[in-house]
């Protein structure tokens, strides 16, 4: 496992809880007078969540849904298996999905088409990390913390063979350190 002190940073603790405050007044304005559930996909999205949700100046619900890719690498499948359901159900409430990064689409497709048979007023999209270069199916996304390059970012919740999670930055392995170690 490369050494994290040759990670190039990408955004600091500090840029990130900027970009969260912004994120949680705008939504905190687009939900006013609505009943609304934060729906967390673990695992990545959690200290995302932790931080959005103290953003957003209403009250909320907070619920947790578990997924996973099959298949190991870095490269997701597009199959997902759900490890953890909702606690509660989500039928004539607005639903914010809160996801640490987009990139094929394929498990935010899974989600939504999943969550919408159980006939929610909206369901909305709020990813930290936006990859579209590697976009395989369309999805709407509404809010947006950043749009990146095409790296694999570990940090602030999200891994690299579950290790990493929790640097409070989110940054990537330059190549020329891969394989070191
Ligand atoms: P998608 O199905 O959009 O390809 O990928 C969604 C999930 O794959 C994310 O929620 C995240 O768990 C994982 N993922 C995608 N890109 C990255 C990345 O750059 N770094 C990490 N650590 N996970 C990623």
């Amino acid at each position: 496992m490369p050494n994290a002190e040759s990670l190039e940073v990408l955004y600091s603790e500090k840029v990130i809880a900027e970009r969260i405050r912004i994120l949680g007044a705008e939504i905190t304005q687009n939900y006013q007078g609505k009943e609304l559930i934060l729906v967390c996909v673990l695992k990545g999205a959690f200290p995302f969540l932790a931080d959005l949700c103290r953003a957003i100046d209403m009250d909320v619900r907070i619920e947790f849904l578990g997924v996973s890719s099959y298949g190991a690498g870095t490269k997701s499948t597009g199959v997902v298996r759900i490890t953890q359901d909702l606690a509660h159900p989500i039928k004539d409430k607005h639903v914010l999905l809160i996801e640490d990064i987009v990139d094929t689409g394929l498990t935010l497709r899974y989600i939504l088409d999943n969550l919408t048979t159980r006939n929610p007023s909206s369901i909305g999209i709020c990813t930290l990390l936006d990859k579209p270069a590697n976009r395989r199916v369309e999805v709407e996304v509404d809010y947006s913390g950043f749009t990146i390059p095409d790296h694999f970012v570990i940090g602030y919740g999200m891994d690299l063979a579950e290790s990493y999670r929790n640097l409070p930055y989110i940054g990537y392995f330059p190549p020329e350190t891969l394989g070191k170690d």
